[in-house]
């Protein structure tokens, strides 16, 4: 009864195995039969709510139904499926597709499997609602890019729901972006990134203090030698100039050699100054980067004393997550420029502690 139930019941089975066998769906079986607007219709799929339709609807026991939808214009109800109990139910009517005994067993199975979802969920109603998904709109498929949804599962065996993520390209069966399902555990993904966020904050604490044995303006020395060269090639230029200019006045050059010299000076002149420029944004980026204010010190400095990540902590020091198909996480932390200024720094520091 089992292997019935999971095969014949679940209207997800049936709509899997539907779609593998390329069965023609309700759809466009009405575009077929020139019902339906065929282009608006033509992709739509095995819709799940249609299957449960279906195995619940007692026309295939050759019955007629009657009363099933009410039109009522004039109250707003447009088309509405009325309760079951309201039904006008007409047996023999036609021919049976379906016996009336396995009619009742399905229904009876369905019921059951209703029931146990209910309760399932009337457990876990309290713990869903008060629920805090810390990770809210990080999470996204490594696959199709599209968000991953937060949603209840029952785990395999148990009757408790629990959160996961499953991505949303392949729950939207309409416009579905993703072949699998991606999905991912909750708790697993929140103590992954704990683990990561932990590590970071420690990194951080003792880049911190090495940072402080080395004042930031040792950091700059590197670029203020190499500063230091090109102002005194820039002075060297300017003074190759004056003497060219000089010779030109006294006659020592003609106007064709004085303009390809100076040209060729000019150009040079023009060469150190950008250099020169560059060297010393990269000077006050290294030394900013490299004090304290460093922007992934100062995030990773509030959360020290922290023993759980929330909502907060998780959105200044995550830019986000990505699941792949195999289960596998992927955090894409923030501040990576930082980060990395940071580790070679302290890098550096070791490689001349051991070489000395
Ligand atoms: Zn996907």
């Amino acid at each position: 009864m089992n292997n019935f139930e999971s095969n014949f019941t679940d209207s997800g089975v049936i709509q899997r195995h539907l779609t593998e066998t390329g069965a023609v769906t309700p759809a466009q079986r009405k575009c077929q039969l020139g019902l339906w607007d065929e282009k608006k219709y033509k992709e739509t799929g095995w819709p799940r709510s249609g299957i449960a339709n279906i195995l619940r609807d007692p026309t295939y026991t050759g019955c007629r139904v009657y009363r099933k939808r009410k039109k009522a214009l004039y109250q707003g109800i447009v088309n509405r499926t009325c309760p079951r109990d309201e039904w006008k139910i007409l047996p023999d009517m036609h021919e049976a597709i379906i016996s009336q005994e396995l009619f009742d067993t399905v229904q009876e199975l369905m019921d059951r499997n209703k029931k146990e979802r209910d309760e399932a969920l009337a457990k876990t109603q309290k713990e869903r609602d008060s629920f805090d998904n810390i990770f809210s709109g990080m999470v996204y498929c490594a696959d199709c890019g599209r968000p991953m949804r937060f949603i209840w599962v029952p785990k395999h065996g148990k009757k408790k729901n629990y959160p996961h993520f499953v991505c949303s390209g392949y729950i939207n069966q309409k416009k579905r972006t993703c072949e699998s399902r991606h999905q991912v555990r909750y708790s697993e993904l929140h103590d992954l990134v704990a683990a990561v966020l932990s590590m970071q904050i420690k990194l951080a604490g003792f880049a911190e203090k090495k940072l402080k044995s080395k004042a930031a303006a040792a950091v700059g020395k590197e670029f203020d030698e190499r500063i230091k060269a090109l102002s005194e090639q820039t002075e060297q230029n300017a003074g190759k100039r004056t003497r060219l200019y000089e010779g030109y006045a006294e006659g020592l050059l003609d106007a064709d050699e004085y303009q390809y010299a100076k040209k060729v000076y000019d150009e040079e002149a023009e060469k150190l100054r950008d250099e020169l420029e560059s060297v010393k944004a990269e000077r006050d980026k290294q030394v900013r980067l490299c004090s304290s204010d460093n922007a992934w010190l100062s995030a990773a400095r509030e959360y020290k004393e922290r023993k759980e990540p929330d909502g907060k902590m998780v959105r200044s020091l995550v830019e986000k997550v990505l699941v792949h198909e195999d289960g596998q996480l992927e955090i894409v932390l923030r501040f990576e420029e930082e980060r990395q200024v940071i580790s070679q720094i302290i890098s550096e520091d070791g490689e001349h502690h051991a070489g000395r």
